[in-house]
This record gives structure tokens, C-alpha cells and sequence, in this order.
């Protein structure tokens, strides 16, 4: 058994920082009772301990209180991503048979109908109801259920306990350290797993979080520019965006930023060059929801050394590669405290793990220094003449050229070749796809240079602004 987080550090450090929302902050003590109150009010209306609860809203200081409060009722919470369309709602609602929807006001109506919901303003006016609150919680316990991103198909809702996020938390602290003034910047959603382990740090470490509900990208460029936040995570797409915002500032990040991690899916090598120049610390890692955010980290002193690879694994994980002689490209195996014990609803029965090891779907290899290098999905593989190409590898070189924003490639059926890549940019400045042929062809072996690549205005992206590659079509 362990302590309940929340009156555990609220007990070790009441005084401190726990919370900057806007101009506004406050204490670990102040949460606990605010979360308290929650989940006294909650009582009232009629949440059983140990329900399965669903909670959508924009991650604001409310949304964390509700968290909280579902936690203090051992409820399993299923966060539920609100850039979803209703059915993709009303689906993972079937899936996972939460009892009730705890709603921010203004993500009412994007619910699908007849669902059993409060919302945030109704939660606040109700009485409150005497319940005891758990003291301990015991490591099996599913304190988060997340759906997968959806990016290979249908979402699979994962089981997060205890155990699994406790694990998570002490190794990423193991690997990057820990120090009292250290602050996270979380822009990232909380309903996904990137920003859920920054709420569990903050916990476990006692630091305060620097909460963004908007990706505000000349607010957040400032404090990375001041230092007055040391850790924030990012995405490929949002990375590029606080570079461009410092390059032109012609800005440095703040000595006392100590470390950005950039994961959710392959970050462009040139990016972590741009960013080097800016003196910002950017480690590549290599996480998913089945493993509670980071499984294998770079540490800071190998950034350009192992540029483009995600590290070894974090203290108590392993890490190994499917593959019949052990060495070389295959799927990603992971084993270690962190990993999930298994799905919910339709994918309850298909666990991917076997004999502990967890099978990623992805593909990689493990260099002669054990160094992880993440290559891509296997089902985004493309197989043209018996030659593998990894689409992200090309979208990489396409992102060094100065007119790309962004590029997306994907495997077209080819009579010849079984299949070619083809690629879709969207530019920032005008190139003609001639002289982008060009230059792929100076940079990639032929069967890897796009047989055609096509302008567009945006790319499909899922609620993680993930590229969907298999959403890649012509008009
Ligand atoms: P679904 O499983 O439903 O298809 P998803 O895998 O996109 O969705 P997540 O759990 O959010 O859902 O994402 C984890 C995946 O992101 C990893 O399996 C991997 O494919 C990709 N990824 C994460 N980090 C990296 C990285 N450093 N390099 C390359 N890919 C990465
Ligand atoms: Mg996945």
C-alpha cells in the first residue's frame, strides 16, 4: 500500500507552489482541500467510490481539483480527449462503461446525447456529503484509463495504476534529477498520458506546474527565454513553433531551463540541431500510453552525440528488439514496472504483452551502445521492391528544407514496385515540387525519394496533433 498522493504531499509540503494558472497560484495544501471538497460534493451526487468516471474539460485549475477529487474516491478515472467528434465520444463512453461524465461547461455540448453527466459548475454548487477518503492506495489500483491516440486504429483504452504511474515518475526523476525550485510547463493535454505524468511528478516531487489550457507560443517562448520554468514536454509541431518564436527574437533559453522532452512520435534531427543553437535542451523520448509516458529517455549529455536516437531506457526498464538474430531492425519490445496490465472493453482479451514484454507495434533498432532508435510504425511501413522505407525518415529530410512546415508521407500501390512514398507539404515559403524532388534526390537513395509530392494546406492530425498518416489521400 501507499499513501494517497495528494494527502501525502499536502502532509510533507503544504506551503509549497504547486500550481500557476495565469496570474493565479496555488499551494499543495490548498489543493488538497479544495479536492476535498470535490469529492465531498461528488458524494452528494451520488459518485460511488471505486465507480468508473469519465472527466472532459480544458485543462484548467478545475480540471485538475475534479482529478484530484475522483482520485480521493478510487474511482477509475477515464479521461476523454475533448478535441474528439461526438461518435468517437459516444465510443469510447460504450467502451468503457464509465458510469457518468464530469463535464467542463463549456465542453457540454460537444457530448453526444443521452449521457448520464454533471458539469464543473454543478459539482461546485452542490452540498457536500461526509465520505472517508482513502489514506492508502494499494499499487494494483487504476487511478487513470486512457485512450490510445487512435493513430493505427480504433482507440484502445488502457489501464494506468498506481504501480504503473509510481514507476513512471521515480524513473524519469532518476534519469533528468530532481531539485526543489524546478517547474514543469505543461501545455501538453492532460487527457493524454504526457500531461498526466507531469500532474503525477508534481505530486511525487513536490513541483509546482505551470498550467496552460492554450498552446500560447510567445508566452511560453518568454518563460523559457526567463527561466522561470526548468522541464516542459513537447511535440514535434510544437517544438518547431517555440523555435521559430526564439529565432525570431533571435533569443536563447534561460541557463536555468534545464530540459525539454520531445516525444509522442519521431522529432526531425534538425529540429534538436535548431534548438541546440539556441542553447535549449532537448532530449528525445520514447513513450506511449501502455508504458505511462517515458520508456526510454536521452540524457542531456548525449543530445548531439545520439542525435535522432530516444536513449536507453529509463532505471527500471528493458527494452528489446523483436527480431530473429537479435540485432537490427524489428519491433520494440518493452518490459518494466510502468507497462500497463492491460486493456479495457474491446481490446480486454488482445493483450499485446507476452510473458511481460509489451509488443509496441513500432519499429526500431538498439545500436552497438545500446542506444534505442525509434523508426516508425510498422503498419506505416513501406515496402517498395523488397526495400523497407520509413516514411519518417523522408518526412525528416523534407522538414531540413527552409520552405517546409510540414510533410507527411505515406506508401501508394505502385504496378512495378509493389509500392512508392509519395509526400504532402505544406510550405511556409513557395518552392516548386521539382526543385523539392531535387533535393530530396541529393539527400535520399532513389527508391526513397517521394515519386510525387503534393502541396496542401494542412495535414490530418488527430486530437495529439499527430499526423494520420493513413489519412494521407489526393484529392
Ligand atoms: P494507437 O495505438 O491507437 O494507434 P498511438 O500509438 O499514436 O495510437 P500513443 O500511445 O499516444 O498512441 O502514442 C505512442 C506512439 O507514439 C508510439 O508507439 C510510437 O509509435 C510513437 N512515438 C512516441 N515516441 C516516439 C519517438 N521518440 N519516436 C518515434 N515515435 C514515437
Ligand atoms: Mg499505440
Amino acid at each position: 500500500m501507499y499513501p494517497n498522493w495528494i494527502l501525502q504531499r499536502a502532509y510533507l509540503t503544504p506551503t509549497r507552489q504547486a500550481l500557476v494558472f495565469h496570474e493565479q497560484s496555488w499551494t499543495f495544501e490548498q489543493l488538497k482541500e479544495q479536492s476535498l471538497q470535490r469529492a465531498h460534493q461528488l458524494t452528494t451526487l451520488g459518485v460511488q467510490q471505486g465507480s468508473r468516471v469519465a472527466i472532459m474539460g480544458p485543462s484548467t485549475p478545475y480540471f485538475v481539483m475534479m482529478l484530484y477529487a475522483c482520485m480521493h474516491l478510487q474511482c477509475e478515472i477515464v479521461l476523454l480527449n475533448r478535441r474528439l467528434t461526438k461518435e468517437e465520444l459516444a465510443y469510447q463512453l460504450a467502451d468503457s462503461e464509465a458510469v457518468m461524465v464530469l463535464v467542463a461547461d463549456e465542453d457540454q455540448e460537444k457530448l453526444p446525447p443521452h449521457v448520464q453527466q454533471y458539469t464543473f459548475s454543478t459539482i461546485a454548487n452542490s452540498a457536500e456529503m461526509a465520505v472517508d477518503i482513502a489514506q492508502e492506495w494499494s499499487i494494483q489500483h487504476t487511478i487513470s484509463i486512457m485512450y490510445t491516440s487512435g493513430t493505427t486504429g480504433f482507440p484502445k483504452g488502457v489501464r494506468q495504476t498506481v504501480g504503473n504511474h509510481q514507476a513512471s515518475a521515480t524513473a524519469s526523476v532518476l534519469n533528468i534529477g530532481l531539485q526543489t525550485e524546478d517547474a514543469w510547463l505543461c501545455a501538453v493535454p492532460l487527457f493524454h498520458i504526457s500531461g498526466l505524468s507531469i500532474i503525477v511528478r508534481s505530486l511525487l516531487y513536490g513541483n509546482a506546474i505551470y498550467l496552460y489550457d492554450q498552446f500560447d507560443v510567445e508566452t511560453i517562448t518568454q518563460h523559457i527565454i526567463d527561466g522561470d520554468v526548468t522541464h516542459m514536454s513537447v511535440v514535434a509541431v510544437t517544438l518547431e513553433r517555440i523555435l521559430h518564436t526564439l529565432e525570431q527574437q533571435n533569443a536563447q533559453a534561460s541557463p536555468r531551463f534545464k530540459v525539454m522532452l520531445a516525444g509522442g512520435g519521431p522529432v526531425p534531427v534538425d529540429y534538436l540541431q535548431r534548438a541546440y543553437q539556441r542553447k535549449l535542451a532537448v532530449v528525445q523520448t520514447y513513450g506511449m500510453t501502455e508504458t505511462a509516458s517515458q520508456t526510454a529517455t536521452l540524457t542531456s549529455e548525449d543530445g548531439l552525440r545520439k542525435i535522432g536516437s530516444a536513449g536507453k531506457p529509463l532505471f527500471f526498464n528493458q527494452l528489446r528488439i523483436n527480431e530473429p538474430n537479435g540485432h537490427g531492425e524489428g519491433e520494440i519490445c518493452i518490459r518494466g514496472p510502468h507497462v500497463t496490465p492491460g486493456y479495457i472493453g474491446r481490446y480486454a482479451d488482445k493483450s499485446t504483452t507476452v510473458n511481460g514484454w509489451l509488443h509496441t507495434g513500432d519499429i526500431g533498432y538498439i545500436d552497438a551502445e545500446g542506444y534505442l532508435f525509434v523508426l516508425d510504425r510498422r503498419a506505416d511501413l513501406i515496402i517498395s521492391g523488397g526495400e523497407n522505407i520509413y516514411p519518417a525518415e523522408i518526412e525528416n529530410v523534407l522538414l531540413t528544407h527552409p520552405a517546409v512546415q510540414e510533410a507527411g508521407v505515406c506508401g501508394q500501390e505502385d504496378e512495378r514496385w509493389g509500392q512508392v512514398p509519395i509526400a504532402f507539404v505544406v510550405l511556409k515559403e513557395t518552392i516548386t515540387t521539382e526543385q523539392l524532388q531535387v533535393f530530396c534526390q541529393q539527400k535520399l537513395a532513389r527508391y526513397k525519394v517521394p515519386k510525387e509530392i503534393i502541396m496542401v494546406d494542412e495535414l490530418p492530425r488527430n486530437g495529439a496533433n499527430k499526423l494520420l498518416r493513413r489519412q494521407l489521400k489526393k484529392e
